[in-house]
């Protein structure tokens, strides 16, 4: 059996998180490294690798996702200054861990295009 990936062991409370945000389906919580004064991520709450990997019946999930994501992002008080949306897909978006997740950040200005 494969490894739980970090993401998982979240979702499993095997390890802490500052969650933001949690229903049945998706998890919002803090970056652990953040890149910008507020950087959270939404995850859905079972495994799907990323975008490249998503099946016709994840569509529904995907939109929650991003629903929860401005949700969130409205209650982080980001909805006026405005705020970036992010998924790092596979190898050269450098993704790291193999549990789709949106990147939330925002609280400054964020350059483009990014690197
Ligand atoms: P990726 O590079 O795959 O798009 O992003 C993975 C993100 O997960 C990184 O921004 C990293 O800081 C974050 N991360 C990795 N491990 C943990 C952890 O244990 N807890 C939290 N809250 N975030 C994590």
């Amino acid at each position: 059996m494969q490894d739980k990936t970090i993401f998982q062991r979240i979702i499993d409370k095997e390890i802490p998180a500052t969650i933001l945000f949690e229903d049945d389906k998706v998890l919002a919580f803090k970056d652990v490294n953040p890149v910008a004064p507020c950087h959270f991520l939404v995850i859905p709450k079972f495994p799907i690798v990323n975008l490249t990997e998503a099946k016709p019946e994840d569509e529904p999930i995907l939109g929650h996702l991003l629903y929860v994501a401005s949700q969130v992002a409205k209650v982080q008080g980001l909805s006026e200054s405005g705020y970036r949306v992010v998924i790092n897909n596979g190898k050269d978006a450098n993704q790291t861990v193999f549990h789709l997740h949106l990147h939330v950040l925002g609280g400054r200005d964020l350059t483009w295009p990014p690197g």
